[in-house]
């Protein structure tokens, strides 16, 4: 059985301040970890903060990218071994705008996706597909090549700690894609991981829908079988819509 999953992505937004008063605002108002998990990415810059003061709530604490080494001279980069080092747990790989703005390609996703697992932490991995691409009918092959590229030289048994995010550019921070549109990304994404893996790995991978979420659209995307979760930006920010969101049901 895969536990719902709500992610939370702050993206550049939020002091350190802002950050702990959020959380202070969502104590002990969070549905048990079994029941649906909860996960807010931050900026790196605080998530230890972050960390401490939600320690004793259900709701994992995650990054929003590391860079694929280690350590070294790689002036200005977020080591995934020092964020693994904090006890985060999860973090965002290749969303769609690291790859618009910061020009990061498949490989650069596949290296940060090793990088995460190689240091003991779960890949919630963003897949993207622009209108332009869903109107010429390329969506497909678009978000198939993408999952596939982002798997490369990644065992079976590490892909089931992997969880993707059908975030099509288009719907994100306008109009959501609808509920059918949603799952049939997210369904075509896992019978992808069938085709790399097996049905078996295919069936514990959590695939998200990402894209103008709100608690106005949430439980029709949440129904659809292949969609496990959601990734939201905007409607993440405020501690009351949070609550609702993680709250759904
Ligand atoms: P949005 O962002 O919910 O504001 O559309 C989602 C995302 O970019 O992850």
């Amino acid at each position: 059985m895969r536990v719902p999953f709500v992610a939370a992505n702050w993206k550049m937004n939020k002091t350190l301040p802002e950050a702990l008063d959020f959380i202070e605002q969502i104590r002990g108002k969070l549905p048990a970890e079994n029941n649906v998990e909860s996960l807010i990415c931050a900026q790196s810059l605080f998530l230890s903060q972050m960390m401490t003061a939600a320690d004793a709530e259900p709701v994992k604490i995650g990054a929003e990218n590391v860079f694929w080494e280690d350590a070294g001279a790689f002036t200005g980069e977020t080591s995934p071994k020092a964020v693994a080092s904090l006890g985060v747990n999860y973090v965002l790989i290749g969303h769609s705008e690291r790859r618009n703005y910061f020009r990061e390609t498949d490989e650069m996703v596949n290296n940060k996706v090793r990088a995460v697992l190689r240091n003991g932490m779960k890949p919630i991995i963003c897949v993207d597909e622009t209108m332009g691409q869903r109107e010429s009918n390329e969506k497909v092959h678009w978000v198939v090549s993408q999952v596939i590229e982002a798997l490369k030289g990644v065992k079976a048994e590490d892909a089931a700690k992997i969880t993707i995010a059908y975030e099509p550019s288009w719907a994100i921070g306008t109009a959501a894609a609808s509920a059918q549109q949603a799952e049939d990304g997210c369904y075509l994404i896992r019978q992808t991981i069938a085709d790399v893996y097996n049905d078996a790995c295919a069936e514990q991978v959590r695939i998200l829908y990402g894209g103008s979420v709100k608690p106005s659209n949430q439980a029709a995307l949440m129904a659809m079988p292949s969609i496990d979760g959601v990734l939201v930006g905007d409607a993440s920010l405020d501690p009351e819509t949070f609550l609702e969101l993680v709250n759904y049901d």
